[in-house]
């Protein structure tokens, strides 16, 4: 099976679409995420929760990679979830590293899927507190026992155990705010 996206052209707008079965789970709501502004963005960065969303966002499978080169080339970290580092983005002053006033810098297919997801609610606007959430079939355990499964293909697992704790998600945070995170 392919993993390239698929660009569809719907009226104006160009949307794009991955081939793998996280598709499914994409939310979106650009105009109240507009209003928003990102207070998701500003409080924790999404994570890369299926590996072969993360191949695709990064352009992986049509070229040898190292998580070491993509994370480092990206400003991604790896947080540990029961044992096994998943790729997020990293943490940074102002909340994700991709944040700004301004909005995302990433364009969506390079988004995590934590991020891609969550389900833009009107509470959040409404309550200024965030009441988004991701939808009840994201099943977190088969997330992780897929990235598993990739790290153990490759042979690299205990490689990325320990480049983990080099890439964490609060580096670029200094003491006071990690506190805060
Ligand atoms: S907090 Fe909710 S409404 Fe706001 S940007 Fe994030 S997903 Fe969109
Ligand atoms: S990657 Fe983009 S959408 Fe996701 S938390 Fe960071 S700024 Fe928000």
């Amino acid at each position: 099976m392919g993993h390239r996206f698929i660009f569809i052209k719907k009226g104006v707008e160009v949307i794009w679409k991955g081939r793998g079965e996280w598709w499914d789970l994409v939310r979106e709501d650009p105009v109240l995420c507009a209003q928003c502004g990102g207070l998701c963005c500003q409080s924790h960065p999404g994570m890369y929760l299926d590996p072969i969303q993360f191949q695709e966002a990064w352009d992986l499978f049509s070229r040898p990679w190292e998580m070491e080169e993509v994370l480092l080339a990206n400003s991604l970290a790896l947080k540990i979830c029961m044992g096994v580092p998943i790729p997020m983005p990293s943490y940074a002053p102002q909340g994700c590293v991709f944040w700004s006033p301004e909005g995302c810098s990433l364009p969506k297919p390079k988004r995590p899927l934590g991020c891609l997801a969550l389900e833009p609610k009107i509470e959040t606007i409404i309550e200024g507190e965030i009441r988004c959430s991701l939808p009840p079939e994201l099943n977190y355990l088969q997330c992780f026992s897929r990235w598993k499964e990739l790290y153990k293909e490759r042979g690299i697992m205990e490689d990325v155990v320990a480049l983990a704790s080099l890439f964490h998600p609060y580096r670029f945070l200094g003491d006071q705010q990690r506190e805060r995170v």
